[in-house]
């Protein structure tokens, strides 16, 4: 009884505000011509700051006159110095069809900023306007079929702009990168699932935020990764067990994101006994940063036959690694160099027995070459404690029940 008059209420209440609305009086639209309409009326042009080259210069040559143009730039004094604005910068400009002068001007600065020039009869004013980025949280699940990128490109497609889907890949590859070596490791059938925050801007692009929560599985086997903040502020993955993915080593020694560009072109050829080898080739392009994967102490550093330029880093336990083709040794790098885990130690060529630029590798462990992806599966996980642990046992709740739900955007319960 009492919720149906509830009920009652209710309805009244909502067919009052519904004619109340229609009762308003809408403004008529202006009358626009037919050019408007069809957008003929104004014309539009895109064009990038080009190396050494200055607004007035890009102005002048979308065919703003050469006063009009500095008075543009003028406007912006206070806003931005002219004379640091990077090569590479989106420059739009938009006028009047009827005139066939420019009246405004769309500074591209980065993706959280665009400074307006507009132009009023022949006065130019600069307003900065700062790009509004919406943030939700989502779920996206891929199967791999050949790789991670063509996993989470289809996985991602109904979510994510092009550029977000290629930065996602790097992000999960990232919170695994002690764990897996995403560019020899994953085969057909293995999945991915990811908990993340996407940012979208007004025109729908999207950007990657914080990965909050992923499964990976290999082989019917899921390696979770939550992610977790110490009261320090430092985040960190760990799995559902609380066990960080960190560990000793990294899976490899060359980022993923910086090996995307020749994906797939793996495989080339090698001459003679290099076809044997006991390495791992990885190919990327000449020029390409090698990280050590581990802390050590460099004990080669030059020059030794088919290997061409080739460094030596010994590890703890009688590890040594080994990176071959190498074009140069990064500054300092020398033996007796001491050397922390992800340090830029050298970079891809192909010097010695190489046909194409890429870096050769090896894990010897007791002088003996050994599988790097047996060889480095050893975990020096440390459990979270105590306090730490009751904390983080809370968050993995919520963010695995959330990693769990149908693909889409999360809804706050
Ligand atoms: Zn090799």
């Amino acid at each position: 009884m009492r919720f149906a008059r509830r009920a009652a209420i209710v309805v009244v209440a909502v067919v009052a505000a519904v004619l109340a609305l229609t009762r308003i009086p809408r403004p008529t639209p202006l009358a626009r011509s037919p050019a408007e309409r069809l957008g003929l009326d104004r014309w539009h042009a895109s064009d990038t700051l080009g190396q050494g080259e200055s607004l007035v210069a890009l102005l002048a040559r979308r065919g703003l006159e050469a006063a009009d143009a500095a008075m543009a730039v003028q406007s912006l004094h206070g806003l931005v110095d002219d004379r640091r604005i990077p090569a590479g910068l989106q420059v739009n400009v938009h006028g009047d069809t009827a005139s066939a002068r420019a009246t405004d001007v769309e500074l591209l600065l980065n993706d959280d900023k665009v400074i307006r020039l507009h132009r009023d009869g022949e006065v130019w004013t600069a307003t900065e306007e700062i790009i509004p980025w919406v943030t939700d949280t989502l779920v996206v699940r891929g199967a791999v079929h050949t790789n991670l990128y063509d996993a989470v490109d289809e996985a991602g497609g109904a979510f994510l702009s092009k550029g977000a889907r290629t930065q996602l890949a790097w992000e999960i590859a990232d919170v695994y990168e002690y764990r897996v070596d995403m560019s020899r490791d994953l085969q057909d059938g293995d999945s991915v699932r990811v908990l993340f925050e996407r940012a979208t801007n007004p025109s729908n692009v999207n950007r990657i935020g914080r990965i909050l929560a992923a499964g990976l599985e290999r082989g019917g086997q899921e390696i979770t990764a939550v992610r977790f903040v110490h009261p320090d502020g430092k985040a960190e993955y760990f799995d559902e067990k609380g066990k960080s993915l960190r560990a000793s080593f990294l899976r490899a020694p060359l980022s993923f994101r910086r090996i995307s560009s020749v994906f797939g072109r793996r495989k080339h050829p090698i001459l003679g006994i290099w076809r044997q080898h006991a390495g791992t080739d990885y190919s990327a392009a000449s020029g390409t940063p090698v990280r050590s994967i581990g802390d050590g102490v460099v004990i080669y550093a030059g020059r030794k036959g088919g290997y061409g330029n080739v460094l030596e880093i010994r590890h703890r336990n009688g590890f040594v690694t080994r990176y071959g083709h190498l074009r140069g040794f990064a500054k300092g790098i020398r033996r007796g160099t001491s050397v922390t885990q992800g340090q830029t130690v050298a970079y891809v060529g192909m010097t010695g027995l190489a046909t194409g630029p890429h870096l050769h590798f090896e894990v010897l462990v007791n002088g003996v070459q050994r599988n790097p992806s047996t060889a480095l599966r050893q975990s020096a996980a440390v459990a979270l404690g105590g306090r730490e642990r009751a904390a983080f046992d809370s968050v993995a709740r919520v963010a695995l029940a959330e990693l769990g739900r149908a693909p889409g955007v999360m809804l706050a319960p």
